[in-house]
């Protein structure tokens, strides 16, 4: 059977049938695979993917290798879909509901977990890392990590849900923007909405630097007025300064534009062997808070209620979208910086 007459054929999903899935295999190759669709353990649901981004996480599984992932892994934690099929002992979701998903799927009893910092699981299991991921025609979540959504919103920014609850992560790890001058490093799908996310809790004024000019007209598009390019920051320092492109010389200048007690939030994800120079004397004088702020965190119900308020401006982000097969080809798009947001679709 054609890999075409294959996905034309699929119908209902039924667990035990036959599916095709994205691979990539632990040499970095990325083939179409023929897989089983999931069995659904207790509490489980199935969903047909209908857009699912791509993120610096999936280049980092496609190319270097990624911190738990399981390899030979299909990719795709940013998705919003169809349920078509519940497994057992499962409530608040049904079939034919339009939900997305928060994609960390958690332990629940270890001691990250019951200090209710669910991000920071000990057995942390994200689906498109450790489990099989959303570029497939179907994947399985636990029901407990869909949340469903109005169908008006649109699968591409349905899909931007859980960059938004790790960006709402991220202004609530600063700890209060409300009336204080924030700075953002890096307009990429991170950044934007950090400073959109910032706006709408009340910051006094919000400014984003990025070196691309492409990034600055989307920035605009999105609402956000002060957009600069890098070498025209400072000597003004910021009360919250998060650093969200994840390179070294935005995070060694973020050092530099902190105010006074203000708190730089590291955002951006660096190389796991990176290290970068500082000068632990403003740290001191200034007295200086430095937070590390990973993944969503519990921010996604959250998040979906803010996306209601926020749809129009999110909906810029999305610049490019790819057939769910044309995954490496999505990825390089992504990389050449065509979009700040790149997703795969589904039909
Ligand atoms: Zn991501
Ligand atoms: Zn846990």
């Amino acid at each position: 059977m054609s890999l075409h007459s294959l996905f034309d054929a699929a119908g209902p999903a039924s667990p035990g049938g036959r599916m095709r899935a994205v691979r990539i295999g632990e040499d970095h190759a990325v083939a179409i695979v023929e897989t089983a669709v999931p069995h659904l353990a207790e509490g489980e649901i199935l969903v047909r993917p209908a857009a699912c981004g791509i993120c610096g996480t999936d280049l980092h599984i496609l190319r270097h290798g990624f911190p738990g992932t399981r390899y030979p892994v299909t990719p795709g934690h940013e998705f919003a879909g169809h349920v078509v099929a519940v497994g057992p002992g499962v409530g608040h979701v049904r079939e034919g509901d339009f939900v997305a998903v928060d994609p960390n799927v958690v332990c629940g009893h270890c001691r990250w977990c019951r200090a209710g910092r669910p991000n920071l699981c000990l057995q942390l299991q994200p689906i498109g890392v450790a489990r099989p991921g959303a570029a497939a025609e179907f994947v399985a979540t636990p029901a407990s990590n869909a949340v469903v959504v109005r169908e008006s919103l649109g699968a591409g920014v349905a899909a931007l849900i859980e960059p938004l609850a790790c960006a709402l992560h991220a202004v609530n790890s600063a700890q209060g923007v409300k009336d204080r001058s924030v700075l953002v490093l890096g307009g990429g799908t991170m950044g934007l909405l950090i400073a959109i996310v910032s706006e709408v809790l009340g910051a006094g004024r919000v400014t984003l630097s990025d070196p691309a000019p492409a990034k600055h007209a989307v920035a605009r598009r999105a609402g956000i007025a002060d957009v600069v390019e890098p070498g025209a920051l400072g000597p003004d320092c910021h009360d919250v300064v998060f650093e969200a492109a994840g390179v070294r010389g935005a995070l060694e200048q973020a050092m530099t534009l902190v105010e006074k007690t203000g708190v730089l939030v590291q955002v951006g994800v660096h190389d796991e062997d990176a290290t970068v120079g500082f000068n632990p004397f403003t740290i001191y004088e200034r007295e200086i808070r430095i937070i590390g702020s990973n993944s969503c965190a519990g921010k996604f119900p959250a998040a979906v209620d803010l996306m209601a308020d926020i749809r129009d401006r999110a909906a810029v982000l999305l610049g490019e979208s790819f057939p769910v097969w044309d995954f490496a080809m999505a990825v390089d798009s992504m990389v050449a910086g065509h979009a700040v947001k790149t997703q795969l679709r589904f039909s």
